[in-house]
């Protein structure tokens, strides 16, 4: 079973409270139908220990807000309120060895059917070792992403994830450690927390959001990171087959951060990853603050002189 943390204190309400009271009631929207939006934020300690910035904080709020727009649920909060409640929250948690991501939703609380809707802002912040991430075996699932006119994949909502659940279920039952979702044409959407890059001739390559893609800020980081970098970046459809004859092949996201796959499916994946390792190496110095990149704009919510 997977470790799930159980942190002392959450926001909700307004303010930082005890996790145990963090509750919903049976008949709200936020249970009947499973109706939230929400976002996953990353903060990292410098590579000095004295700061702990959260990347994008202003972009995942903005995000938040368009989810919330096409789904029609409130948004109690402004973009200052937003980084004040992270504040608040992540400097009740933070300890000085770890990282932590912050999962910020909005649960709808209150209204029937579209009617009278009211939002709560809810923070939840976990743990996270300051440690890069291994490289993964990919798979591909059987089940698939919704398109724009069922579960609409540009929306980060808590009932989009139901085929990621699916999907991760099938995937762990195979060995995979992500699974990528393909869409109604059979091309690549994205995998079940994180986008897929494929690299082909020294370009990477990642499918548009149209393709029934979240429009993930972990991606537009990498563009924006590649420019420098001399790495051409193109996105475009991509077929099932191209990943089997890749050069080179990952998938990126907030709290997966850039993976590289060593197996796709039956296929062992080459080893040599220069134009991935350049890009994870830029993303971590400028995570980090050894190097910074206005792509990986830092909002900084604790310093290690003021934990408690
Ligand atoms: N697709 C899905 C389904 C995701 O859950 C995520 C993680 N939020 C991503 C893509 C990557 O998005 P981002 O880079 O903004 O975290």
């Amino acid at each position: 079973m997977a470790d799930l943390q159980q942190p002392e204190w959450a926001y909700f309400d307004g303010d930082v409270r005890p996790w145990s009271e963090a509750v919903l009631h049976v008949d709200s929207e936020a249970v009947k139908r499973g109706l939230n939006v929400f976002e996953g934020m990353k903060g990292y300690w410098s590579a000095d220990g004295s700061e702990f910035g959260v990347v994008a904080l202003p972009r995942h709020f903005a995000r938040l807000q368009r989810s919330a727009r096409i789904l029609h649920v409130p948004c109690p909060v402004g973009p200052r309120e937003f980084e004040e409640a992270c504040r608040k929250l992540v400097g009740r948690l933070l300890g000085p060895d770890r990282d932590m991501w912050v999962r910020a939703t909005l649960f709808v609380t209150e209204g029937h059917w579209g009617q009278d809707d009211r939002s709560d802002l809810v923070l939840t912040a976990f743990h996270q070792p300051a440690e890069r991430p291994e490289p993964i075996a990919l798979g591909v699932s059987t089940w698939q992403r919704a398109s724009d006119v069922t579960v609409p994949p540009r929306v980060k909502a808590g009932t989009n994830y139901q085929v990621s659940r699916l999907a991760r279920i099938e995937g762990r039952g195979r060995g995979y450690g992500e699974m990528v979702l393909l869409n109604r044409a059979g091309r690549v959407s994205e995998a079940t927390g994180s986008c897929v890059l494929v690299v082909r001739g020294g370009t990477v390559f990642t499918p548009p959001a149209t393709e029934g893609v979240l429009e993930s800020i972990t991606v537009d980081i990498i563009e924006a990171l590649c420019g420098p970098l001399g790495i051409p970046f193109v996105r475009r459809p991509i077929d099932r087959t191209e990943l089997q004859v890749a050069d080179e092949l990952g998938v990126a996201g907030t709290l997966a951060e850039i993976v590289k796959v060593h197996r796709f499916e039956e296929f062992d994946m080459p080893e040599h990853t220069p134009i991935l390792d350049a890009i994870a190496d830029r993303f971590w110095a400028a995570a980090r603050q050894e190097d910074p990149h206005e792509a990986v704009d830092l909002t900084v919510l604790a310093r290690r002189a003021e934990l408690s």
